[in-house]
């Protein structure tokens, strides 16, 4: 059985219909990576997997594990395991970086099963240092004042405190540098494991150099118009997404 089976799914933001039948297939211990041009349904596709009220499923239907997601509540799906590091990560201030995450592990290990705050501690101390991330950060408020690339490491925290099921990565590259890239990659890479699967949306290949995927998706006009492995990122990357376009549209 897919860790994440999705079959089907349209989705539809204020009245339009965003993602358009969209079908995908992840297994345990797989990295597939969605790519595509700026406003093709990316995002959304990531939202209404995590159950964002804005994004309404209008079709198909969304397993993890066998479960049926679409049926849960935001917080359901978190403790099932779904886990998204988004574009524009949200800022809370009065919560304090290391206060939201405890709340967020214990609320995934469930009721009755809370980390003990040592061994809570001593873990995101050891993952900050992996993460290159300064020991003040755990007590500043979430994401306020932090930077662009800051923010990006602090979802990467988040996603190596919570050890999801299926992890969703939304351009987690955009204004990285090159050396942040790679750290957020090396992480990345440490975290797989066969039972966690990811998804990596970007719209270019270079994180892909350092976060080798099993599936590369194209999604356009809230399509996916062609999977392939590795070779299709790096064939994006020579021709960019027009030739795609014209391909599909002659097959119309
Ligand atoms: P991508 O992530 O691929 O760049 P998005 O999923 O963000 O694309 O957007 C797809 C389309 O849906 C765009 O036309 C965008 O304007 C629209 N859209 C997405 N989110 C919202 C929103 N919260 N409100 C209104 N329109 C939205
Ligand atoms: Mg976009
Ligand atoms: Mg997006």
């Amino acid at each position: 059985q897919p860790l994440l089976h999705i079959q089907d799914l349209s989705v539809s933001v204020e009245g339009a219909p965003i993602v358009q039948g969209l079908s995908v297939e992840i297994h345990g211990g797989e990295v597939h990576a969605v790519m595509g041009p700026n406003g093709t349904g990316k995002s959304t596709f990531a939202q209404a997997l995590m159950g964002h009220p804005r994004y309404e499923v209008t079709g198909g239907t969304a397993r993890l594990d066998g479960k049926d997601l679409l049926a849960m509540r935001v917080d359901e799906r978190a403790r099932a395991g779904l886990f998204l590091a988004m574009q524009y990560p949200a800022e809370i201030p009065g919560v304090s970086n290391a206060n939201f995450l405890r709340l967020a592990v214990n609320a995934r290990r469930g009721e009755g099963n809370a980390l003990p705050v040592l061994q809570f501690h001593r873990q995101l101390t050891a993952k900050m240092k992996e993460l290159g991330i300064e020991p003040s950060f755990a007590e500043r408020c979430l994401n306020e004042g932090f930077s662009g690339g800051e923010k990006k490491r602090n979802e990467i925290l988040q996603m190596a405190m919570l050890k999801p099921r299926l992890a969703i990565l939304d351009e987690i590259d955009s204004g990285l540098d090159i050396d942040a890239l790679k750290v957020v990659a090396q992480a990345v890479n440490s975290m797989r494991n066969p039972e966690m699967g990811v998804v990596i949306i970007t719209h270019y290949q270079r994180l892909l150099n350092y976060i080798e995927p099993d599936r590369v998706h194209v999604l356009l006009d809230g399509r996916i118009v062609r999977s392939g492995g590795k070779e299709l990122a790096i064939q994006l990357e020579e021709r960019g997404y027009d030739w795609i376009r014209d391909e599909v549209e002659s097959l119309e």
